[in-house]
């Protein structure tokens, strides 16, 4: 995981700068040398999002590892898109849990680990 971040982060310095980034989760300006970069999940290839810190990049992937299955029962659908509603009003607000330790059990959930 970490491998392919910084894989991401490398190849974002070889795109020509932006004159302003802002922040793909919270949409503040980033600065060019310290915005965090990941793949843009289902984007092409060398497409980036920017983030202002690693932790609005995990709140981000968070997010993502939590959405459910499209089998998923209907009352699960509702629960999980009420829990993922909440976390990202508490996120964007700079409280509630640790988004890189949601990230982590959300994808061990998945993995059914
Ligand atoms: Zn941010």
């Amino acid at each position: 995981m970490e491998a392919r971040l910084a894989a991401a982060s490398a190849a974002g310095t070889r795109f020509p700068i932006a004159p302003s980034l802002s922040c793909s989760f919270c949409k503040s300006a980033v600065d060019d040398s310290a915005a965090v970069r990941i793949r843009t999940p289902g984007g092409h290839n060398r497409e980036l999002t920017v983030f202002c810190s690693s932790r609005c990049r995990d709140c981000v992937l968070a997010l993502g590892a939590l959405n459910p299955s499209v089998l998923s029962s209907a009352g699960f659908l509702e629960r999980r898109t009420l829990l993922t509603d909440r976390l990202l009003e508490l996120w964007r607000d700079g409280k509630g849990p640790d988004p890189a330790l949601v990230l982590m059990a959300a994808e061990r959930a998945r993995l059914g680990r």
